[in-house]
């Protein structure tokens, strides 16, 4: 197991306690939720969906549009409190605490929509994310350190000059990745960031997720198509409608007959 990428980005100075392999023994569940639900006025946007993730692994979260992913997303994040179920997140009920509380025990997520400040460099805007989140940057020394570390890491060394504005989408969705990774999470939640991208993109962004795993953070990743989840997800999870409708393997979901048929049949690009 590599936790290369942890101690690089740490830095001379970092101060030793901050490795993540050091927070868990293998295969504790880091993320539970149990019977979640969140309804908008009359839409059951998630209905009562129940699932666990285990230290080390990769989710994936497929569903047609509307089925309630990005609120699944809120939900664990704290933008949204839900209306019923609990949260638990390395061993504490998180739910319906603030977002900045979350983030300070561990979990960040980037937006479908990314959202970098875009009149800052793309060093500016990962610094921002060292200043939050569960071991934030002591000084801005070592926030400027670390976070040329993270920009290397999201090859975007030789842009960091650059104003966010100003990047391909590629650069802003490899951006919102290095402004989560900033913070650093136990727990990354990466939604759609390969929309858009092309064949080659695409083999960098599941090289760069299975970097980011093998550096002992867990993620959930939705994403539509379908070649992206099975090449990364140690299991899946499929909704439709707000309900999880099925969980296992990639193996699992892609010869189950309701997955197929809600699915798999539909708008999925392979
Ligand atoms: P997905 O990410 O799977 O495409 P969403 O979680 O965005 O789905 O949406 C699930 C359902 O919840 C949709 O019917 C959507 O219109 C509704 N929804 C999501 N966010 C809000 C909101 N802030 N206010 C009202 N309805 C919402
Ligand atoms: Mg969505």
């Amino acid at each position: 197991m590599s936790f290369q990428f942890v101690s690089d980005w740490s830095g001379p100075d970092a101060s030793p306690d901050i490795r993540i392999s050091d927070f868990f023994t293998p295969y504790m569940k880091l993320l539970e939720l149990d019977n979640v639900s969140k309804v908008f006025g009359g839409v059951v946007a998630v209905n009562r969906v129940s699932f666990h993730l285990n230290q080390g692994e990769v989710l994936g979260l497929i569903g047609p549009n509307g089925a309630g992913k990005s609120t699944l997303f809120n939900l664990i994040s704290g933008i949204f409190k839900p209306n019923a179920g609990t949260v638990r997140f390395n061993n504490k009920d998180i739910t319906g605490m603030a977002p900045y509380k979350i983030c300070e025990s561990g979990i960040a997520r980037t937006f479908q929509l990314v959202k970098p400040f875009s009149r800052l460099t793309s060093l500016e805007n990962v610094m921002v994310g060292r200043a939050y989140g569960s071991h934030p940057a002591r000084d801005t020394r070592e926030a400027r350190i670390e976070s040329e570390q993270i920009l290397a890491f999201t090859s975007l060394a030789n842009k960091q000059t650059r104003t966010a504005g100003m990047l391909s989408l590629v650069d802003r969705k490899r951006l919102e990745i290095a402004r989560a990774l900033a913070t650093k999470p136990k727990l990354l939640l990466l939604d759609e960031m390969m929309a858009g991208l092309n064949p080659a993109e695409l083999d960098d962004a599941i090289a760069l997720v299975k970097s980011i795993r093998d550096s002992g953070i867990s993620l959930i990743v939705v994403e539509h198509v379908m070649k992206v989840i099975m090449g990364i997800s140690d299991r899946v999870i499929v909704l439709k409608t707000g309900e999880k409708i099925a969980d296992g393997t990639p193996q699992e979901i892609v010869s189950n007959r309701e997955v197929v048929k809600a699915y798999l049949g539909g708008e999925v690009s392979c």
